[in-house]
């Protein structure tokens, strides 16, 4: 034992490995030397020889100084809360790189002065919704509708706002509780399942400081339902606030029932918010639109502070609303035959090596707060359930995929052709792991 520990090489020694010196440059010297201590615990216990305690080290270590990991979204939800919601455009990543040092988000390289800040992003948002006499960002879309509350009800003045959009967006947090906690008395007014437009009027004061309406993004209540048009709202002599959710800019012929901000500023809407992070494709944001005036008041307010945006979301939204079409839409569009396709040649390729594999249809959902209950038709590669885990352990990168009926779906739809390569490695090597399976007895072109 003794000798054992004699023979554990000295820290300064290992960590003057030219590996362990390269890590330390990327990812600190404390990350490094915990996973240098650690592998020399192992060695002085007997878990790995002397000679293997750099290659421990170096296997331990995390790739970036940050732990968030990209993964494989192959969940079939396209705007996935808990994955980051939507994935940046090649465009936009290279926005934030660039703008992640010095850069001149709030001054004019022309004539040395300060300039507004984050112009060029609010100047794309304007071009991109021509009929928005007036644009701001906020920090996210909840943050849009506080600031709303803040500057335009935060005395006590009343939002009107129906029973059936009282909604909770997620996590907990209410909207309700966000309007009154902005200092707001919220009147509601109809049921959970109808209102109209005379609920409305009737509801309205001089103590009225806006009507709210909020379209209910997760959720669809069907059957015995009414709500009066947009433009009804908007003639009540009050200013009409519209959070239309998940950021379409303009109507979508692929999600016909997804309200946009566009079309709610031509029904008169005085304000529209929502979110860059959705169906926009962008980084997370709160978008405001609207009146000239109205949007003033918001800007101006003290809050307005605390909900800006740092440079590297400015840069991010910029690209995205004037680079390619970010990978939302990209996903969003892809037919659902070359889906089909994809599915049927991995699921071929995984069968080839063993692996209880079939192509599936599949539906795939929007998701994170947009088109409820619309499911794109999608197609999966189906394994068996035990795969699941491995996959989320799998390195360089994790895949994520849905169980359903003790079968792992890894839904297409969400998945970039140019992330496939990866995906099939994880497989595999996840294949290798587990015990043997035996191969169902479906067609080899995986066309079960
Ligand atoms: C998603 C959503 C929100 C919350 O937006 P964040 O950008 O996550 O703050 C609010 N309202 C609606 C209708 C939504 O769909």
């Amino acid at each position: 034992m003794t000798d054992l520990r004699r023979r554990v090489p000295r820290t300064d020694a290992v960590l003057a490995d030219p590996r362990l010196a390269e890590a330390e440059r990327i990812l600190g010297r404390s990350t490094v030397k915990s996973a240098v201590a650690a592998a020399q615990r192992r060695a002085r216990a007997g878990e790995i020889p002397p000679e293997e305690v750099v290659a421990a080290a170096v296997a331990a270590l995390p790739a970036t100084a940050a732990s968030l990991r990209p993964v494989i979204n192959a969940t079939g939800v396209l705007v996935h809360t808990n994955l980051g919601r939507a994935p940046l455009s090649r465009a936009a990543r290279e926005a934030v790189a660039a703008a992640a040092g010095a850069c001149d988000v709030e001054f004019d390289l022309a004539s040395g002065e300060r300039a507004r800040r984050g112009r060029g992003a609010l100047a794309a948002l304007a071009e991109a919704v021509p009929e928005a006499a007036a644009v701001h960002v906020v920090n996210n879309n909840a943050a849009a509708l506080l600031l709303c509350a803040l500057a335009l009800a935060g005395d006590g003045g009343e939002i009107v706002v129906s029973r059936g959009e009282m909604v909770e967006i997620g996590d907990g947090f209410r909207l309700p509780d966000l309007l009154t906690g902005a200092g707001a008395v919220l009147r509601e007014v109809g049921t959970t399942n109808r209102t109209t437009v005379d609920d409305y009027a009737a509801a309205v004061t001089t103590r009225t400081a806006f009507v709210l309406r909020v379209h209910p993004s997760n959720f669809r209540i069907t059957g015995f339902t009414s709500a009066p048009e947009t433009a009804e709202l908007a003639g009540l002599g009050v200013p009409l606030v519209v959070d239309v959710g998940s950021g379409q800019l303009t109507p979508d012929p692929l999600l016909p029932r997804e309200p946009d901000v566009t079309s709610a500023l031509r029904s008169g809407a005085a304000l529209v918010t929502a979110s860059g992070d959705k169906l926009l494709g962008g980084p997370q944001c709160g978008l405001l639109f609207g009146a000239a005036d109205l949007v003033e008041r918001l800007r101006r307010h003290p809050t307005a502070r605390a909900l800006r945006v740092d440079k590297l979301t400015l840069a991010a939204l910029e690209a995205t609303l004037r680079g390619p079409a970010p990978p939302v839409r990209a996903r969003l569009e892809t037919p659902v035959a070359e889906l089909s396709a994809r599915a049927a040649a991995l699921a071929t390729r995984f069968r080839r090596a063993g692996l209880d594999a079939r192509a599936e249809r599949s539906q795939a959902a929007v998701g994170g707060g947009g088109a409820p209950g619309v499911e794109l038709p999608s197609a999966a590669v189906s394994l068996p359930a035990a795969f699941a885990a491995p996959l989320r352990a799998s390195r360089p990168v994790p895949v994520v995929g849905r169980v359903r009926r003790s079968r792992c779906l890894l839904d297409l739809r969400t998945v970039a052709p140019a992330e496939e390569e990866d995906l099939a490695a994880a497989v595999l090597a996840a294949g290798r792991h587990l015990a043997p399976v035996s191969v169902s007895p479906v067609a080899v072109d995986g066309s079960a």
